[in-house]
């Protein structure tokens, strides 16, 4: 990995009476080392990734500790690494991305929660929902209700965060049951103080190993017959167990008056938001202060009947603000208040969307329509919500013209935009194919100017995705999978699965050396090194174990040869799975590799050679056909110098990294020969001058000019400025 948590780590540090400030996930990390935590693990994605990241870079922290890691390959694997505490005294945390990394640890989520656990196990998992989100939209809670998983979604405060991750392994012992703990993107980088205990070693770990392993206790696993009384545990005996320990302990929060005629349940993530609009509404302010009562379920499941029923008797109606869908608290609370024979009205999704983040605007609305409802006067809210709506209105009646739409991309110099530029040139020859997609940067070809791939069904799912496809059509399909889905599950899934049905189709795998999408995670092809985790295996060898024979290796930015392998790959008589492994280092990871090792060698004193790429503005003929079949954002359009001709030229720009895509586009696409390279050399050697001299001599001696010719930023020429 090649991002540094370095100031991060230090505040791991801290101990008894210290203050840390910083984000809302990484005070989830300094509270589980608080709690005594024997093992990590997890799977990276937004918005938990850095609680994983800056995990693996506290390796003397934990050894420390004796706290075992574990990057695993898949979420499926995390959720089973709790195993440990099923029969273990040891607390345990994982991590992952949800909804889409729970729908992979399902399986493992339903076999650890059937025996249930003697250590506390945590679940972090980031609640990937609403208008910031990358997956599909769905709800966690869903796991938690159908595998009697309790589920934690603390108030977005950072002392309250780390209150309930402690007292999370509490809960999971106390009831013998997993938890689970939602932070919504908003929570994940809330930003806040709280005031730190000593880091904590469990009493058994990696440094005080148990001496011999458990006795065999048939009861302890999720296997017939047992499952049938592990069924009946869950809700005879853990589910009181934890109701009892959720209110003994006050993990749910009762905020603003006593009494009153209209009260608010909400999940405690959405606490901020709402209190924002309370307080334009006159009825809180920044610190909380409500004026109406209000019940913050900080534990969303399971719910408390007892706490629910006192909170509603007295009062006429109850708002509950949940997002997403189905409604199951608004659900649940209506059978509650049925039960009780309480006659109090329940509103929620009558008030509020049912489908959708809950932004700032939505639950105004919703809050100003409860309001009125009962005769509350909802003060300034309703000024407030005037004036979004005036704002959005004026927006959109502007007359300034509208702006381009502007897709999101590849990073400048990608190693995956070359391989779609040429998936491109082959479609122009030999007409159009069914492309299966899969999760991670390459998922960015599906926008324009590639505009490619027919499914995205899930992370490593492209190949298996592409088996029926394959069988139905007479040309064969085009399968694109990282390095990451491929070690997630790829490897499995698809190639063992392709292999032993004799599909007939294409795979390319990017292998850009990390899991780049999550934030440059190591992946367990990536290059061993002192910072990483990486292990250096071999793909190759991987798929030929499988049973793969036709491979082949490209160089991603060679983009003539790799238009010669996709074709081949698309007409070869030869059947079955075919897999072209496209090599080339995320640019993303390989810039913050090069730049700090270059400025070091600069200020050295050492030759250092940058290129860059540059149009000639004289030769651009202006048909763009090289963005068309780059996509790069360097390369853009500038206006004609030439009062002669009207259409703009194409322009490389500053952030070139000289990665040479457009260069060979050009030659490979036989377009024009606008594009040349330019080397930029600092603390040029005596040759490099003389080099430099001849070529002038030359240039002169067939009539050229030279003394327009760039000695360091020839910015008139458009070549880019350092
Ligand atoms: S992060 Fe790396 S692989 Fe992903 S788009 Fe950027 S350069 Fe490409
Ligand atoms: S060389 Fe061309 S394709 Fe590569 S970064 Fe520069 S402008 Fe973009």
């Amino acid at each position: 990995m090649e991002v540094s948590f370095h100031k991060e780590i230090q505040s791991l540090k801290l101990g008894d009476g210290d203050i840390f400030h910083g984000e809302g996930i990484l005070a989830v990390t300094k509270a589980l080392l608080q709690s005594g935590v024997a093992y990590v693990g997890g799977y990276q994605g937004a918005p938990v990734s850095h609680l994983l990241d800056v995990l693996v870079q506290s390796e003397d922290i934990l050894s420390e500790l004796g706290i075992h890691l574990e990057t695993c390959t898949n979420e499926a694997a995390a959720a089973a690494m709790l195993a440990a505490s099923v029969q273990y005294p040891l607390r345990g945390c994982v991590t992952w991305k949800s909804i889409v990394g729970t729908n992979v640890a399902a399986d493992a989520l339903s076999n650890l929660a059937s025996p249930g656990v003697i250590g506390g196990t945590l679940i972090v998992v980031g609640e990937d929902y609403g208008e910031g989100a990358s997956v599909i939209q769905e709800r966690s809670h869903a796991f938690a209700l159908k595998s009697s998983i309790w589920l934690l979604d603390p108030r977005p405060d950072l002392p309250q965060i780390v209150k309930m991750v402690e007292k999370s392994f509490e809960l999971s012992e106390a009831s013998n049951t997993p938890v689970m703990m939602e932070l919504r993107i908003r929570a994940c980088h809330v930003f806040g103080s709280f005031e730190t205990k000593d880091n904590v070693a469990a009493p058994k770990s990696t440094r005080e190993k148990f001496a011999e392993p458990a006795p065999f206790d048939y009861a302890r696993l999720a296997h017939p017959p047992v499952t049938f009384l592990q069924e009946g545990d869950k809700v005879n005996r853990r589910l009181p167990l934890a109701r009892e320990f959720i209110a003994r302990e006050g993990l749910n929060e009762f905020m603003g008056p006593e009494a009153g005629e209209i009260g608010i349940i909400t999940q405690g993530g959405l606490f901020n938001g709402l209190n924002d609009r309370l307080a334009d509404a006159g009825l809180s302010d920044a610190y909380g202060d409500l004026k109406i009562p209000t019940l913050v379920l900080n534990v969303t499941h399971p719910l408390l009947p007892d706490q629910i029923v006192d909170f509603a008797r007295g009062k006429k109606a109850v708002l509950i603000v949940e997002e997403g869908a189905p409604e199951y608290i608004e659900l649940a609370v209506g059978k509650i208040l049925r039960q009780a024979d309480l006659q109090t009205a329940i509103h929620g999704k009558d008030m509020l969307p049912m489908a959708g983040e809950y932004t700032a605007a939505v639950v105004g609305r919703g809050l100003a329509t409860f309001l009125s409802r009962y005769n509350v006067d909802p003060g300034e809210l309703g000024q407030w919500l005037e004036a979004v709506d005036t704002n959005r209105a004026a927006l959109n009646a502007r007359e300034a013209p509208a702006l381009p739409p502007r897709p999101p991309t590849f990073c400048t110099g990608c190693p995956e935009r070359p391989v779609f530029t040429a998936m491109k040139l082959v479609k122009e020859e030999t007409g159009p194919m069914h492309v299966s997609v899969d999760i991670g940067c390459h998922a960015l070809a599906t926008f324009p100017p590639f505009s490619q791939g027919h499914s995205i069904i899930g992370y490593g799912l492209s190949l298996a995705a592409a088996s029926a496809v394959s069988g139905t059509q007479v040309k064969r399909p085009f399968t694109v999978m990282g390095d990451g889905g491929f070690w997630h599950n790829g490897l499995l899934t698809g190639v063992a699965g392709s292999v032993f049905n004799q599909d007939d189709s294409v795979l390319v795998v990017m292998n850009n050396g990390y899991s780049s999408a999550t934030g440059a995670q190591d992946l367990p092809s990536s290059k061993p090194k002192d910072s990483g985790r990486g292990r250096g295996l071999d793909m190759e060898k991987a798929l030929r174990a499988m049973g793969v024979t036709w491979i082949k290796r490209v160089d991603n930015y060679r983009v003539a040869n790799l238009v010669n392998v996709l074709r081949d790959a698309r007409l070869t008589k030869e059947k079955g799975l075919k897999v072209i492994l496209a090599d080339g280092e995320c640019q993303l990871a390989r810039q913050r590799r090069i730049k700090p090792a270059m400025a070091k060698a600069v200020a050295a004193g050492e030759r250092v050679m940058r290129t860059r790429f540059w149009v000639d503005e004289d030769t651009c003929t202006g048909d763009h056909s090289c963005i068309r079949l780059s996509g790069c954002p360097s390369l853009t359009i500038k206006p004609n110098p030439d009062p002669l001709r009207t259409d703009p030229v194409a322009h490389v720009n500053n952030d070139c990294v000289g990665c040479g895509l457009c260069g060979e586009v050009s030659h490979a696409a036989q377009l024009c020969p606008s594009f040349a390279r330019i080397d930029i050399i600092q603390n040029p050697t005596a040759w490099d001058r003389a080099r430099r001299g001849l070529s002038d001599l030359l240039i002169k001696l067939f009539g050229g000019e030279t003394q327009d010719r760039p000695t360091r930023t020839p910015t008139a020429q458009g070549v880019p400025a350092e």
